[in-house]
């Protein structure tokens, strides 16, 4: 995850669709980063910095409400069941792969370890359909070799999900300590786990397509652990996300994405999954319908706020996204872009909940006929 912004939430209003009856459904606002918080306190008035507060209260929420006035709601869609077994993740080999991962050091573009670290992933997803995506990016530091990975698992409907999880590390800090174990490390780890849940079955839905996306991080400073932005955001990050979604674009690939799941520091053992104001209303519903139904619900979407992550050039080119992210990794974000994101923060039920959550989504989207429009 590369920066943090100070952003007015959307407001959202009550949506209707051809198939689904939707109502807005309140959720809480975000509480705790100082930069949102004042703009969003000055909007809504003062708020409590209780987390456990917060969670209860999205717990306590039927999702049939009446619209509420909150400021971010929640569409409710009128889903189809799925009685199938619930998904399972292996959080304990997942966390095994992040280890793996994180024992390679620090992963930065153009590194040695950049390179082992993609040989590893490879590694795992032999046999599998892979495409690979190598590209030279020309970025302030000058041109750093960038290679996005994907394992394509075919389904029996027409259409693509991706799932998607940066892995280089920070750049600015690559002559530190710094390894990422949340922050790049968590979520790849977490995708060769749902690998090995696709692996070897005809999928009953979409097929499935697994990204491992290099060059998230933006390579100048960009104003997290107490730096100064050396450039806008938006001209120094996400090189690796946006050459493939220029390519599936150019290729006609993205006409057949019907959503996009990205998975973003999600490792924290104290997991709480930021309700992404970016991300696509409904989509974000039914992620958050698939993880009610698992018994998740409690980690998910206590607070929101706008992100800006790999899921961006996906949403400006109209496909549904979904950023599941923690951005509270510590007191108020304190280990994010520091060489305190190790592995002792982490946690294999984080990496459960929030893969079993993948799966279900997964899972729903399969049975939801047609999906909402974009
Ligand atoms: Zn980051």
């Amino acid at each position: 995850m590369r920066e943090k912004r100070s952003r007015q939430p959307k407001y959202w209003g009550v949506v209707a669709f051809d198939f689904y009856v939707v109502f807005g459904v309140s959720v809480n606002t975000i509480k705790c980063f100082p930069v949102l918080a004042v703009s969003i306190s000055l909007a809504f008035g003062p708020a409590s910095c209780d987390r456990s507060q917060d969670a209860s209260r999205v717990e306590a929420q039927n999702p049939v409400q009446q619209p509420s006035e909150s400021d971010a709601s929640l569409p409710n869609l009128s889903l189809p069941p799925d009685d199938g077994p619930p998904p399972k993740i292996d959080g304990e080999r997942a966390m095994k792969y992040v280890q793996e991962i994180v024992a390679f050091g620090p992963r930065p573009l153009g590194s040695a370890s950049h390179k082992k670290v993609e040989d590893y992933i490879l590694a795992h997803l032999k046999g599998d359909t892979l495409e690979n995506d190598i590209f030279t990016a020309a970025t302030p530091e000058g041109k750093l070799p960038v290679h996005n990975i994907i394992a394509k698992f075919a389904g029996t409907k027409d259409g693509i999900i991706i799932i998607a999880s940066h892995y280089d590390t920070n750049y600015p800090l690559r002559k530190t300590s710094f390894v990422g174990a949340n922050d790049g490390g968590s979520s790849s780890g977490l995708l060769l786990e749902i690998a090995n849940q696709l692996r070897g079955k005809k999928l009953d839905g979409y097929s499935v397509w697994l990204v491992w996306d290099d060059a998230e991080e933006a390579i100048k400073p960009d104003g997290s652990g107490g730096t100064p932005n050396e450039m806008p955001f938006e001209e120094d990050s996400l090189y690796g996300i946006t050459h493939l979604a220029d390519k599936w674009q150019a290729d006609g690939t993205l006409k057949n994405v019907k959503a996009f799941l990205l998975a973003d520091m999600v490792g924290d053992a104290d997991l709480n999954i930021e309700h992404d104001t970016n991300s696509t209303p409904w989509l974000e519903s039914v992620v958050y319908q698939a993880a009610s139904r698992l018994g998740y619900q409690s980690h998910f979407f206590a607070r929101t706020m706008p992100v800006d992550d790999d899921h961006i050039p996906f949403v400006k080119r109209g496909i549904a996204c979904a950023d599941l992210i923690d951005f509270d990794y510590g007191y108020n974000d304190v280990y994010w872009h520091t060489t305190q994101d190790t592995l002792d923060k982490l946690s294999p039920k984080s990496l459960t909940i929030v893969g079993d959550t993948m799966l279900e989504t997964i899972r729903l989207l399969g049975k939801m006929n047609p999906l909402p429009p974009k």
